[in-house]
């Protein structure tokens, strides 16, 4: 080789072992999730699994059809629908710009991009109300502690083209019919009405001169409200704040004759249904879109601490604002972490799977490879079979099939397996029978009582659904 190559080579070698040394030492992989975000683990699930069965039932019930949306949305949908003076945008949205320069940010709440999509996809051409039911994780940076999480779920409800009270009276119901179909009985409703754009200024004035003259005795927070979003020290949760607001001009004084009637037909409709509310003056919401009926749905016992675990309310300016036609509409939120929060503290039920009432062990390699198939025709025949294909012993497996407390063992050995039998062991009495493969689904069916059979397919309508009527 020439030794001008030669020379070019060993070069490049020690450039290149030179750079290899340089690469710097990995950081190690933090084991644990953002702060404020957390693992929902198997063991959790059945709780979680109530809340899906629960709302998504009652969101059937009530005729709301699902909608999913992106969880990242342009941020100006958010900005412009929540406004600019809250909370929520100046200081908890996770914004970011992509690696495309777009200005985006993580949902912290889902309202907005329901009225987003039914405006792109013109679902207003549906028969009104459209009810739209969704669920999904929101985010929010905000400081973390118990029942609050920077990233946490939600299930929301919404309802586009009926100015009707009736539907506000249902809507509040729909929210109460959730959480006690969840088993949380101490429930309180909070509505108020904070108006429309038109008597909400008047009102506003009169808010912000009684504020002015309190100002002094208002925590820094709000003295800036006062300048950005007034209404929001009325729910200042600050003792001096709650003082100055207790004493404040109230918003139902103050509606327009429109606006009162709404709220009084409201109020009608809420004693109708014999629902547990309560006029609370200082409930305003966070949200800019809001207007006429505000409500929020607290858990607690009586004159212990109250937990919010859901709110929500009319938005009738909201759809024209973002670009759609008028368009009454009213919605609302559950937080389901606060949801089971409340249902661990009541010590409410969790669902509760069903659980396999047959074991199926195999002996030998023939009967392992036809048991495979075996178990998937019991499955598709709705029988929910255990097993533990893994272990070799029977002894071994019977000793899972006792644990499980399974009320039959299908055993299949070599001998089984070339007759295309199984035999059959009630695990009480101890009997064996053989029966052949053909006949099993029917004869395990039979001795399992038919309507007693625990199936995959029971569209949560099993007996061993825990759901609180
Ligand atoms: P909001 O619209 O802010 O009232 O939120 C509706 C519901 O979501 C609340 O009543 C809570 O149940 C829940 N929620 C709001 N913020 C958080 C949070 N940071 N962490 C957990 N749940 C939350």
């Amino acid at each position: 080789m020439p030794r001008k190559i030669v020379k070019k080579i060993k070069k490049a070698v020690t450039k290149k072992s030179k750079s290899e040394m340089k690469v710097k030492e990995l950081e190690p992989v933090m084991l644990q999730p953002p702060r404020g975000m957390k693992d929902i683990l198997p063991g959790e699930q059945p709780y979680w699994e109530q809340v899906r069965r629960v709302t998504e039932r009652l969101a059937r019930d009530y005729g709301f059809s699902r909608i999913d949306t992106p969880v990242v949305e342009f941020n100006n949908l958010f900005n412009r629908s929540i406004g600019e003076g809250t909370d929520i945008i100046e200081k908890e949205m996770y914004s970011f710009a992509t690696k495309g320069g777009d200005k985006v940010a993580l949902r912290p709440e889902m309202t907005a991009g329901t009225c987003r999509a039914y405006i792109q996809h013109g679902l207003h051409l549906l028969p009104k109300p459209v009810k739209l039911f969704s669920t999904g994780p929101v985010y929010r940076y905000d400081r973390p502690q118990e029942g609050r999480y920077r990233e946490f779920y939600q299930v929301n409800y919404d309802a586009f083209g009926e100015q009707d009270p009736v539907l506000d009276a249902q809507m509040i119901q729909v929210a109460y019919r959730v959480v006690q179909n969840l088993g949380i009985k101490s429930i309180q409703i909070q509505v108020n009405s904070i108006g429309c754009p038109t008597c909400r200024k008047e009102y506003k004035d009169l808010l912000v001169n009684y504020l002015e003259s309190k100002k002094n005795k208002l925590c820094q927070d709000c003295k800036r409200r006062l300048e950005t979003n007034p209404l929001r020290v009325l729910d200042c949760k600050e003792d001096k704040c709650s003082q100055v607001a207790a004493a404040a001009p109230q918003s139902v004084d103050h509606l327009c004759d429109d606006c009162r009637n709404h709220f009084k037909n409201l109020l009608e409709y809420l004693d109708e249904l014999d629902l547990p509310y309560a006029i609370n003056p200082q409930l305003v919401r966070g949200l800019d879109y809001y207007t006429k009926t505000v409500f929020e749905i607290w858990s607690g016992e009586e004159g212990g601490r109250k937990f919010s675990l859901g709110g929500g309310g009319r938005y009738d300016g909201l759809v024209k604002m973002l670009g759609g036609e008028n368009t009454p509409a009213i919605g609302f939120g559950l937080g389901v972490e606060r949801l089971i929060l409340e249902m661990k503290r009541v010590q409410a039920k969790p669902y509760r799977a069903p659980k396999p009432r047959i074991f199926l062990a195999q002996l030998g390699d023939l009967a392992k490879k036809k048991s495979l198939k075996l178990f998937s025709e019991l499955e598709k025949n709705g029988i929910l079979v255990a097993e533990s294909f893994g272990r070799g012993s029977l002894k071994a497996q019977l000793r899972v099939a006792d644990k499980l407390g399974v009320e039959l063992t299908l055993i299949l050995g070599q001998k089984e397996a070339l007759d295309r039998t199984v035999i059959i062991k009630n695990m009480a009495s101890g009997v064996q029978e053989i029966v052949s493969v053909d006949k099993l689904v029917d004869v395990v069916k039979k001795k399992l009582k038919t309507d007693n059979v625990v199936t995959y397919h029971d569209n949560g309508n099993h007996n061993n659904h825990s759901e609180n009527k």
